[in-house]
């Protein structure tokens, strides 16, 4: 069985989530690719022994990540019964529900139907009487906001998550989900939202700065960009990358001659500060003490290490945020 490195708290830094007792590593990993029915199970063991062995706590999943859906709970279920049942209370897990699950009116969105239901799947295969965090994946236009919500603080009263936490939600909502959920004493913690040098989406939607205001945490999502804000794509499109081995959501087509160019430059301008385009990307995210951590996936080990160097990135100088603007914002 799996022994952690004892070392493992000696170079991470935690950050506090917003204004709740949580604290997080700085850099989180996803389970989204590379933990389904079609990965290889022993990669997988390396990867989250990889990560904890850095002090990387946190592992991020949701009811439908595979492929199949629940495949990557099943697989990671495993290897917390395996290798790391000693270390269930050293751990952050969490997973969501939102997304097309199951047939029917009651595998999608936001009742409480589905939520409650959800849940109760995920548990069973990751083997837990109770995940770390619980997130609602998306906002719903048709579900009453209040019903949502409710369900979130009905999983909390019923000792299912210790916190829960809401993805892919604007400002405006996250701020009505949020006076709703103080009503509840519910505790809504984070904010779980795609940001990068390529998406600035939560800038734009009043999601970045209503955090701030209210004192929730952000973890974002794809900080790669899905793997463009590294040096993978530079010469061309590897055959063991994400484009080629799962490309549900990253094609060929997105690297079109002008997202190239400006991947070149922001690699040029990595290089001037001593460090890889992965490094500084994840830099970018974290450079203004907002989010409390970056939540990467990883093909292989190595990645992980890789990434972890953003615990020794500089800070930038206003030179060099305007740099990255221009490069990015064509
Ligand atoms: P990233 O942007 O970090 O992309 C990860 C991919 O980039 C890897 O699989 C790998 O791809 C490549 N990569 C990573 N590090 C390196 C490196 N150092 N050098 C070269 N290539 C590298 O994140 P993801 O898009 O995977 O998302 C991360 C997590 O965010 C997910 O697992 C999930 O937990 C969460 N998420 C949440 C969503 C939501 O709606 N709430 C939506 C999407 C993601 P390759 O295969 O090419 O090696």
């Amino acid at each position: 069985m799996y022994q952690a490195d004892e070392k493992r708290y000696e170079t991470m830094k935690y950050h506090r989530c917003g204004a709740s007792g949580l604290m997080l590593p700085e850099l989180s990993l996803g389970l989204w690719h590379n933990f389904g029915d079609t990965g290889v199970y022993e990669n997988m063991k390396q990867m989250c022994f990889t990560a904890f062995d850095n002090g990387i706590t946190h592992f991020d999943l949701a009811n439908n990540y595979g492929p199949q859906p629940g495949s990557a709970e099943e697989n990671f279920g495993k290897i917390l019964r395996e290798e790391f049942s000693a270390y269930r209370d050293e751990l952050i897990v969490s997973t969501k529900a939102g997304y097309d699950m199951w047939p029917g009116p009651y595998g999608n969105w936001g009742s409480r139907k589905y939520l409650i239901a959800s849940l109760d799947q995920s548990l069973k295969r990751l083997g837990l009487d109770y995940v770390d965090i619980f997130y609602h994946h998306r906002m719903d236009p048709e579900t009453p906001l209040e019903e949502t919500m409710e369900a979130l603080a009905q999983i909390v009263r019923s000792g299912k998550a210790l916190y829960v936490g809401i993805s892919n939600y604007d400002g405006e909502t996250m701020k009505r989900a949020a006076d709703i959920l103080e009503e509840l004493h519910c505790p809504f913690i984070i904010n779980q939202n795609s940001y990068n040098i390529f998406n600035r989406t939560i800038e734009k939607n009043g999601l970045k700065q209503a955090a701030a205001e209210r004192r929730k945490g952000i973890i974002s999502f794809s900080p790669l960009a899905q793997g463009m804000l590294t040096d993978r794509y530079l010469n061309g499109i590897p055959k063991d990358s994400r484009v080629n081995t799962d490309g549900r959501f990253l094609h060929a087509d997105q690297f079109s001659e002008e997202r190239l160019n400006s991947i070149r430059s922001l690699n040029a301008i990595a290089a001037e500060r001593g460090e890889s385009l992965a490094q500084m990307a994840l830099k970018w995210i974290l450079r203004d003490g907002i989010v409390t951590s970056v939540l990467i996936g990883a093909s292989r080990p190595q990645q992980i290490l890789e990434n972890l160097k953003v615990l020794d990135s500089a800070s930038f100088s206003e030179e060099e945020l305007k740099k990255i603007d221009e490069c990015s914002l064509a």
